[in-house]
């Protein structure tokens, strides 16, 4: 299982403050609520746009049930190698309709990260597909939680097609990142912004 939490903008910047200590917030366990104690850290590889970099994941383990769980940055999501901003900017450029994938896959490539496949990236946009709807509605509620007098629906264009969905989700969720800018420039990009709402779907 994992916890994703807002641990720093960049990988640097996750570095620079947890590359030797994990951080100190205290976290309950899912399944009994008791303090979960730390356990331990592993390594893992992640892709910025240009570099790849080696960073530790922190682990917690509860005394009682004896569950564990990882700390994740809201800048990654479990067992994907790039970036979330990094997914997020191919999405986006796609949706557009001025890319193709070919061009696409070659921007994102490169000598450190390697090539990346059409492929890869048709697979992300299913991903992301597959989720938005899920996350579309979950942000609309969070919305009207917080700002009761929005009508959600007029902030974005009504669309029809297999990617209405994805669309509502960028631009609610463009909306939602200008309303909590402080905040919200801790993150990078739209997806990290929402991967650490309390109760949100499966990471983006
Ligand atoms: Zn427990």
């Amino acid at each position: 299982m994992s916890i994703i939490l807002s641990l720093g903008r960049t990988v640097q910047a996750y570095l620079r403050q947890y590359g030797e200590h994990g951080p100190g917030v205290v976290v309950h366990c899912g399944r009994c609520g008791c303090g979960m104690q730390r356990h331990g850290r592993y390594w893992r590889w992640v892709v910025m746009p240009r570099r790849m970099y080696h960073m530790p994941v922190y682990r917690r383990r509860c005394p009682q049930c004896k569950g564990t769980c990882s700390l994740l940055p809201d800048f990654l999501r479990p067992y994907a190698r790039f970036v979330t901003l990094v997914r997020e900017g191919v999405l986006r450029r796609r949706l557009r309709g001025r890319w193709s994938w070919g061009a696409l896959a070659e921007k994102a490539s490169s000598f450190t990260v390697g090539l990346l496949s059409e492929k890869t990236l048709r697979r992300w946009l299913a991903g992301a597909r597959q989720v938005a709807g899920a996350w579309g509605q979950f942000l609309a509620q969070y919305i009207l939680q917080g700002w009761p007098a929005t009508d959600v629906f007029s902030l974005t264009r009504r669309r029809d097609g297999v990617d209405a969905a994805l669309h509502f989700l960028l631009e609610v969720g463009d909306w939602y990142r200008r309303q909590v800018v402080v905040q919200a420039g801790q993150h990078p990009g739209l997806f990290a912004a929402l991967n650490h709402l309390v109760g949100a779907p499966p990471p983006l």
